[in-house]
């Protein structure tokens, strides 16, 4: 959020974006589950420029101990983002930024595992953010929830994020680098379609109340969007999976 260099139209006289897209328009958006050999369950997510990687690994016996919960599962996000995934190197290793989205993204999948079932262990989502250009909580958020998926973990729906916010005093879907730097206010949102429940919104920058309704509904409706082509990179998965078993039998 900020001043935009006085030549920097975040909205043409067309009413589009940098990238040419409308303001209800999000960034293409491809995922495939299971890339990883090692991980329980994984994901690779490319969003526009964004490209994030999702690998779970558990439930497994939650170290140290004194952080077992005797009842329920802890699932625990590492979000980093790497030092060359940006125009100007980030200094490596965890910071407030990382800390603060591993928290809230916790937080969220927290929201849809089924964690009483599996007490005292740990659920590990590592999400690395390999090429960065906005948006990676929501990135890393949607390809986590596919991970887990992936990994087979129990969980009442997937999570489908995206961001709304405001540039140039419109309201836009899916902010890019310039838009979030230049732009008015950013709401990344976290979605549970088959409950209908919001489990991540953050806000950063000023809203009107109409505006933030307005951003929040189209941020909604974009994560249904988003839900499809998750469910569809874990059909992709499982079909997979079947006809090599098959060929196996
Ligand atoms: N960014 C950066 N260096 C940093 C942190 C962020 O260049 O140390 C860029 C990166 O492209 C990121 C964007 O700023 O995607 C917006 O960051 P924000 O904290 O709003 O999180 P995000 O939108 O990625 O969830």
């Amino acid at each position: 959020m900020g001043g935009a260099p006085t030549d920097l139209k975040l909205i043409d006289e067309r009413g589009l974006r940098l990238d040419g897209r409308r303001p209800d328009e999000m960034r293409p958006l491809k995922i495939e589950a299971g890339v990883l050999n090692k991980a329980d369950g994984s994901a690779f997510v490319e969003w526009g420029m964004n490209k994030v990687m999702a690998a779970v690994y558990g439930p497994r016996e939650c170290h140290p101990r004194h952080l077992q919960n005797t009842e329920r599962a802890l699932v625990q996000c590492h979000y980093n983002m790497a030092s060359f995934s940006v125009e100007d190197r980030k200094r490596p290793g965890p910071d407030r930024r990382s800390h603060e989205i591993s928290k809230i993204l916790s937080e969220a999948l927290t929201h849809v595992v089924f964690t009483e079932y599996f007490p005292r262990t740990s659920i590990d989502v590592y999400i690395e953010v390999l090429q960065a250009n906005a948006g990676t909580r929501c990135a890393g958020l949607t390809a986590a929830s596919v991970a887990l998926a992936d990994a087979g973990v129990p969980m009442r729906d997937l999570v489908a994020s995206v961001a709304a916010g405001k540039v140039a005093n419109t309201i836009v879907l899916d902010l890019g680098k310039e838009e979030d730097n230049f732009g008015q206010a950013d709401i990344p949102v976290g979605y549970v379609p088959r409950t209908d429940e919001v489990v991540l919104l953050q806000m950063d920058g000023d809203l009107t109340r109409e505006e933030f309704d307005k951003g929040l509904h189209m941020a909604v409706g974009a994560c249904k969007k988003v839900y499809e082509v998750q469910r569809d990179a874990l059909k992709r998965r499982y079909s997979a999976r079947a006809e090599g078993q098959e060929e196996g039998a």
